[in-house]
């Protein structure tokens, strides 16, 4: 319902947490955190309820835990199964190495659920979301995306039916963040050596008001250093450039 992505130079949770309390007044039953450190961990806390609930938890493992200055956040609308902790994003695959948040519906997660398990993959959640993880996950792994986090996110999206955001993190990719739309809107921010990624504006305006909105079935790649836009097979494509103009 709500997603905020980040790559730059300040603590990333507080960057995300800030975001998605901008993002609250569109209302979300569940919340989550990814942080990214870049010595390779990927920390994620996830939590039904209020944002608030997530920050009660953040405080009592101690918010030092998540240190990190790229990472993702995501207050969910549940459509697919109960707004619980382990429903909440973002979603991993069984290694732990990928997370995804995720708005939208993919109307197709039953195929791609019921092809998962027969590979032998355990799905932990009732999500149609989780099915991106593991699959992204497995695009990285093997084949002729392999190691390629953009691409492997690329030729999972274009297996994808129905309308999704999809923010993806990589363990092995610290200073990247990817992220993908289709019938869901995704808009990057474009800070001084930090760069934003949301499905609204309003995550971002405290740091930045210029901003790019993505077109339909295009991919973004966020560093610190800006942004670069390909749509699903991979051709370069613009992303419309914009200033927001409207007063905080
Ligand atoms: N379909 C996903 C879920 O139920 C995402 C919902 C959303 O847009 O927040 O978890």
């Amino acid at each position: 319902c709500g997603i905020v992505g980040y790559v730059g130079h300040r603590q990333a949770l507080e960057v995300i947490l800030g975001g998605l309390r901008r993002m609250e007044y569109r209302g979300y039953d569940s919340a989550g955190v990814a942080v990214l450190d870049g010595a390779g961990a990927l920390t994620v806390e996830r939590k039904a309820g209020r944002l608030a609930n997530l920050e009660i938890e953040l405080d009592s493992l101690g918010r030092g835990h998540f240190t990190g200055t790229a990472g993702m956040g995501h207050t969910r609308w549940a459509t697919h199964g109960p707004p619980v902790d382990r429903n909440s994003h973002p979603h991993r695959d069984a290694t732990d190495q990928v997370a995804v948040v995720h708005n939208g519906i993919i109307e197709n997660f039953a195929t791609l659920r019921a092809e998962l398990e027969q590979a032998g993959v355990e799905l932990t959640s009732d999500t149609d979301t989780e099915t991106a993880a593991h699959l992204i996950a497995r695009a990285y792994t093997d084949g002729a995306t392999a190691g390629d986090l953009p691409a492997s996110v690329r030729s999972v999206c274009r297996r994808l039916e129905g309308a999704f955001t999809l923010v993806v993190t990589h363990a092995d990719q610290p200073d990247l963040v990817v992220a993908a739309r289709r019938s869901s809107p995704l808009v990057v921010g474009v800070g001084a050596g930090e760069t934003f990624v949301a499905s609204d504006v309003a995550a971002f305006i405290e740091h930045t008001r210029e901003a790019v909105e993505l077109g339909q079935d295009q991919l973004v790649v966020i560093t610190r250093a800006g942004y670069e836009v390909t749509d699903f097979a991979g051709e370069p494509a613009g992303g419309k450039p914009f200033t927001v103009d409207w007063d905080l």
